[in-house]
This record gives structure tokens, sequence and C-alpha cells, in this order.
């Protein structure tokens, strides 16, 4: 008793001491979160400076000071802030505007983003721009060029073979980029050099499950996140051989409608064993799992009129906007039909692997057509909620996941002294009801405070912007 009443009155001179110097961020009276284990500590006082958190205590002498910035806390949640593992936020054909897209994130309580692929050039002058303080949005983990058949582009370098796809690992890896993204048309052989230089090079690579490999191969390659559940339903399937021969055929020839018809196929012939030794080898391979469940909602809604009256249209760039035209967006019949059977099976699909223990991460894929950018995440969220996970789970794959997955545990994921301050101020506690965390009523991203009101203008702004656009 003695020790802690010492050691609250140490924190409350050391407080003191280095205020003098510094300007401060403290939040008192808060609910605080350990994502890890669910367990909240109620009347905490949590002390920022200099971007970081460098005391949380029960109790805290705080001094008056201009530099200082007390917040009441009272009643609130506080959590890591969110992270959104699967964007694009600089696509190169119609990249969205830098304060738009970027404080969309970040009023949402998304202080970190895993950009899955865009303009190179552009992705890295934003993400510098963010470092340097001079843009406003959260912090960036991004993909190099994708690694894909096809011609090369300001987003793309073409794998044909493997001599190609090694160099290609070899430049993303000098270029500074975090990871290489694979897409689903990479050659098998090409694929198998992109894992074994990636390896040893030590960098990771992620993405799809390109249609010449299985996903247990991925998972045996090492791939360490595999986007949209790409791959895993034929793997399970008891035909998966000779759909993936049917599939390879119907792509070379590029006949769409037969590669899409086979889907119905591979739905139709799911074995519940071979999915159990598949999920067995994404947990014993450590393989991350993004369903990026929102995305594929939304893809299955294409033909729902009520979709083009969601009020969150209105962020979205007008000419941008104009793309999205239910006309031009309408699928064929059988598309929608089979687009809503996938992901509905998605859903049991994320069930299932959730009971054998695979590990996910939360992703939307905006800003895709009706995947909005920051509000989508939430929307993840709560998908995963219906899809097995507890309220706790869901929030671990926005917050503790991404930063085991990135390696970035020290950093950020958790709140603990010496953590980047990245932070979310709920009204409500996310573990009884997921919904709550987007009752947002502040967001501290590197230590800078945004509170309801700052975040509302800032939405106010990105609004006023996309109508101009
Ligand atoms: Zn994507």
């Amino acid at each position: 008793m003695r020790a802690l009443f010492l050691g609250l009155c140490l924190f409350g001179l050391l407080l003191h001491s280095r205020v003098q110097r510094h300007s401060a961020l403290v939040l008192t009276h808060a609910n605080v979160m350990d994502v890890r284990s669910g367990r909240i500590v109620a009347g905490m006082t949590v002390l920022i400076e200099d971007g970081k958190i460098t005391h949380i205590a029960k109790l805290a002498l705080v001094p008056q000071s201009r530099d200082v910035t007390v917040v009441n806390a009272s009643g609130k949640f506080l959590i890591p802030g969110l992270w959104d593992m699967h964007v694009h936020s600089a696509f190169a054909d119609a990249p969205w505007d830098e304060k738009v897209i970027y404080p969309l994130y970040v009023a949402n309580g998304i202080t970190g983003i895993r950009d899955m692929g865009g303009d190179e050039k552009l992705l890295k002058e934003r993400r510098a721009a963010i470092r340097d303080g001079r843009l406003l949005g959260p912090h960036m983990f991004i993909a190099g060029p994708f690694l894909a058949a096809g011609k090369a582009d300001a987003q793309t370098i073409p794998v044909p073979n493997p001599e190609e796809a090694r160099r290609a690992v070899d430049s993303v890896k000098a270029d500074g980029f975090d990871f290489v993204k694979i897409l689903s048309n990479v050659p098998r052989e090409s694929y198998f050099a992109i894992a074994d230089e990636a390896t040893k090079q030590n960098i990771t690579f992620a993405g799809h499950v390109p249609y010449s490999i299985s996903a247990e191969e991925a998972a045996n390659a090492g791939q360490r996140s595999i986007e949209h559940l790409t791959g895993i339903l034929l793997a399970c399937s008891t035909q998966e051989e000779e759909i993936r021969k049917a599939e390879l055929e119907a792509l070379a020839v590029r006949n769409y409608s037969a590669f899409t018809k086979l889907g119905s196929a591979i739905l139709g012939s799911y074995r519940p064993d071979k999915a159990k030794a598949l999920f067995f080898d994404f947990t014993a391979h450590s393989t991350w799992q993004v369903p990026t469940l929102v995305w594929t909602m939304a893809n299955s809604n294409l033909d729902h009129p009520e979709l083009f009256n969601d009020p969150r249209l209105k962020y979205v760039p007008a000419s941008i906007r104009k793309g999205w035209d239910p006309t031009k967006q309408k699928p064929a019949p059988e598309q929608a039909a089979l687009a809503k059977s996938e992901a509905e099976r998605d859903i049991q699909l994320v069930h299932d692997m959730h009971r054998h223990g695979v590990q996910f991460l939360a992703g939307s894929d905006g800003p895709d057509p009706f995947v909005f950018p920051g509000f989508s995440l939430h929307d993840e969220l709560e998908l995963l909620v219906r899809s097995g996970l507890t309220p706790l789970q869901a929030l671990q794959t926005a917050t503790f996941n991404p930063a085991l997955f990135m390696q970035k545990l020290d950093r950020y994921g958790i709140i603990e002294q010496g953590h980047v301050a990245d932070l979310v101020l709920l009204d409500a506690n996310p573990l009884i009801d997921i919904r709550n965390t987007r009752k947002i009523s502040a967001v501290v991203l590197g230590g800078r405070y945004f509170p309801r009101v700052e975040l509302d203008k800032m939405l106010r702004d990105a609004e006023d912007r996309a109508a101009k656009e």
C-alpha cells in the first residue's frame, strides 16, 4: 500500500516537473481497455507527451498549465487506435483527394492503414507527407506495386517468369516498401520464385492466392496474409484439381462467364474434413486472413436501390461518385445471385475458420464502390461478430492483431507506456456491442488530440471538398 502510494506521488511529481518543458495531453478518469484480455481498468489517468504514452496510473496530480490539455474522460472507454488492414488510398487511375480520404480515416478512429497497392510514387509521397506532419492522416504500412501478369504501369510490375519475379521482389525491397503484394494472375513458377526471394530478402509477401496455386501451397510457401478469402473455398472442394484446371483454361481464353459459372460448382462441393486440414495449415504457418466481408457484401448488394441513398455517399468525390452510378454497376442477374450466395458463404467460412483457430485482420478494401473509407471498417467489425467472433476478438482484428502481424507490437495495438499515442475514446463499451466503436468521443493520433467537434469539422471539410471534385 505504501509503495503504491509512493508510486502515485512520484508520478505526480514527475508529471509536474516534466510538463514544465513539454506540452502534454492528460486523459483522466478513463476506462482503459487492455485489448489482449478485454480487461477494463476504470478511473485511469493517461499522460501523453511527444506523441507517446508516457505514463498510465490510477491517480495523478495534474498541474494547471497552459501547455497541458486535460480531458476528463469519465464514463468513456479508451481503446487503441484502429487499423484498416486492406485499403487502396492512392489508386493510379482515379486517386481520391488526399484531403478527403485520409481525414475520413482519422475521423473514424482509424489511426493506421495497410495500403495494399496503388500509384507507387503517390503512395510514397503521401506516406512522407503524413510522417512529416504536412498532411493529416493515419500511419501507413504500404505495399510495393502489384506483382502480376500483364503490362507495367504506375502500380504494377509484371512477373511473367521467375527471373523477373525475383527482380521485382528486389526492387520492392530496395524502394523501401513494407511488403510485397501479389495479384491473382501471377503464374505458378513466378509465385514460388517470389516466395523464395522474399524469404531471402526478409520481406513479407501477401495478397490474393493466385489461380495457379492452391491455398494450402500458399500457406506452405509462407504467404503472410490471404486477402478476400481467395482460393479458400476451392481448396475445400472435393473437385479442387478439376475445377482449378477448368478455371485456368477459361481464364486463358478470357471466357469470364465460364469462369464465373465454376463458382457454383465450388460452392456445391465443399468437404468439411478437407476444410479442417486446410485451416490447420493456416494456423500452423500463421497465415492470416483478411476476409474484407464488407467489400463482398457491397458487391453482393449492387442491385439494391437503397445503396444509392447511403448518406456516406456525400464523402465520395463527385467525379468518382459518378462512376458508382447504379446503371453502370448493375450486375447481370446470375452474377448478382452468385455474389449473394458467396457473401453468405464467406460469413460461414469465417465462422468455420475462426472455430479452428485461424487468425484474422480487419480490412475493408475501400474505396472500392460502396466501401466508404473509414466508416466501412466499423461495418467489417460488425460482420466479423456476425461471423462468430466475440466483440473483443473483432476489436483485436483492428488493434492487437495488426500490430502483431506487422511486428510492431512495441509501437501500436495496445495501450501501454512507451507506445505511440494512437487512441480512440468511446462513449460506450464496444465489448457490450461492437457497434459502439462508432460512438467516437475523441481520437488521439500520434499524440494529437481531436475532440468530437474537431472530428465533425474534419468530416464537413471532407464533404465540401468531395462535392467540388
Ligand atoms: Zn484490395
